[in-house]
């Protein structure tokens, strides 16, 4: 990242003061690894979300959408192997009583150099002895063994103690995807291959420094699980990972600022996985993942449902349980990577430097923002404001000169200013300026809609 002028400090001073994110429980001194996404963030996520929504299930062929209950059947985890195996190992400072990830020790005490992903407990440990990793909040070496944590949050339900069942906030939205195989596929009547979608929220109890919104306790992952037959799994693994690196490039990420990481140790149901990395602020680290998960997932639901999750072919009668192909990737970590990518410092000519967010139109909170040149020209800006409205999150600012209106939006990343003048009130034009090449144009009043809607589409 040496080329590039982004820091995490930076970005988060940036979230912070233009609205785009805000610690969690603020005013209470805040709640790690939790943050708000204020008026211009929670734009910028929904545009990710529906750019997401748009390529993987409205333009994707035989894909659908479901939007499943947070909270499930604790059999479902069980099945999905959750309840015994979703955990990490820890490890507690005897000193300053902080808790740490073993594996992230060791990550960032070799510089990546070493993956602990292949190493068992007992040689993270031997590892750790060995090199004597210190403690990295208080700098002393005075370890607990590794124990591991189940990074699933309980809660229960029924009103009276009796009745307390113990229940779970999802770890993760596939098992929505799983579950209703069968549902979807009756009641779309498609044929294998096909996919299903969910965006929503999942939890879990990490208790790794977040790096802002990176590895959160709350986040949404944007999954799609494609189900095919034992044989084309391999061929639809290559595509998705492909799909899913065509994405990142129209969002406009720059090829070298990713990188595809196999997995050196595959999870005992995984026949092939990946991540797709981002050159983050912090370093090189997952952004999404890529799975063939074979027929664990639907064979596990079969096995501990007691229900069939066998596909009948319609054509030849065939029967099998499909294998799946998972494409997952976080909204708050795309979220991250799109905020660490458009962030530009650009010195000009004068010598000032500006602020200036390169999002691609199509994710950025405000299409446009609505400029009258004096606050007397306010009416006719804001006639054309709410025609606007109508069709684009539009913004408006009256407050201050001309050129610093410009940088306040520059730093939000909205793509166009246009402003009323007096020459709109003569000759119906207006004055478009581009956020990047900062160029301005003439346009009739007519035309703005339709420049709009080719500039800022996905
Ligand atoms: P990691 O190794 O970073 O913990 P993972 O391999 O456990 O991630 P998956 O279970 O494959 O992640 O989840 C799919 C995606 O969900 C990840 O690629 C990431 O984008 C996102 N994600 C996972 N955990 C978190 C988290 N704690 N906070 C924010 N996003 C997350």
């Amino acid at each position: 990242m040496a080329t590039k002028a982004v820091t995490m400090e930076k970005l988060v001073a940036l979230c912070k003061a233009r609205g785009i994110i805000f610690p969690g429980s603020e005013i209470y001194g805040g709640m790690g690894n939790t943050w708000d996404y204020g008026p211009v963030g929670v734009e910028i996520k929904n545009n990710i979300k529906r750019a997401w929504w748009k390529r993987f299930v409205q333009e994707s062929d035989n894909s659908f959408g479901v939007d499943a209950a947070i909270l499930m059947n604790a059999r479902v985890w069980e099945a999905s192997g959750h309840t015994t195996s979703f955990s990490d190992p820890k490890m507690d400072c005897k000193e300053c009583k902080s808790r740490h990830r073993a594996d992230t020790l060791i990550e960032a005490h070799s510089k990546g150099k070493v993956n602990p992903d292949t190493m068992t407990n007992a040689e993270m440990e031997a590892y750790i002895q060995e090199h004597q990793v210190h403690c990295p909040i208080c700098g002393k070496f005075n370890w607990t063994n590794i124990r591991t944590f189940n990074l699933m949050f309980e809660t229960s339900r029924g009103v009276t103690d009796e009745s307390q069942n113990k229940i779970y906030l999802r770890p993760e939205t596939a098992q929505g995807e799983f579950v209703n195989f069968l549902n979807v596929q009756r009641t779309t009547r498609a044929k294998v291959p096909f996919g299903i979608a969910q965006i929503g929220k999942a939890f879990r109890n990490e208790i790794t420094p977040g790096n802002f919104i990176f590895r959160t306790i709350e986040f949404e992952q944007m999954e799609h699980q494609w189900f095919c037959k034992e044989g084309t799994d391999s061929e639809y693994y290559a595509e998705f990972k492909s799909k899913a690196w065509q994405f990142l490039l129209d969002l406009s990420f720059k090829p070298e600022h990713l990188r595809f990481k196999d997995h050196d140790k595959l999870a005992h149901y995984a026949k092939e996985a990946c991540d797709i990395q981002y050159d983050f602020p912090m370093g090189w680290s997952e952004l999404n993942g890529i799975h063939n998960r074979t027929d664990y997932d639907l064979s596990r639901h079969q096995e501990y449902s007691g229900k069939t999750m066998t596909y009948i072919d319609p054509v030849n009668g065939e029967r099998f349980i499909p294998y799946v192909i998972e494409y997952s990737i976080g909204a708050d970590r795309l979220m991250l990577a799109a905020l660490s990518e458009a962030y530009d410092e650009e010195t000009l000519e004068n010598g000032e430097v500006r602020n200036v967010m390169r999002f691609h139109p199509a994710i950025a909170a405000y299409k446009a923002a609505v400029l009258p040149l004096q606050k007397n020209l306010a009416p006719q800006a804001k006639e054309l404001l709410a025609k606007l409205k109508k069709h684009f999150n539009v913004t408006y600012d009256e407050a201050g000169s001309i050129g610093k209106r410009y940088r306040r939006q520059d730093e939000i990343g909205t793509p166009y200013c246009i402003t009323i003048d007096f020459d709109t009130l003569e000759n119906g034009t207006v004055t478009v300026r581009d956020r990047d090449s900062m160029d301005q144009v003439r346009l009739d009043l007519g035309g703005v809609i339709a420049f709009l809607t080719e500039k800022t589409a996905f």
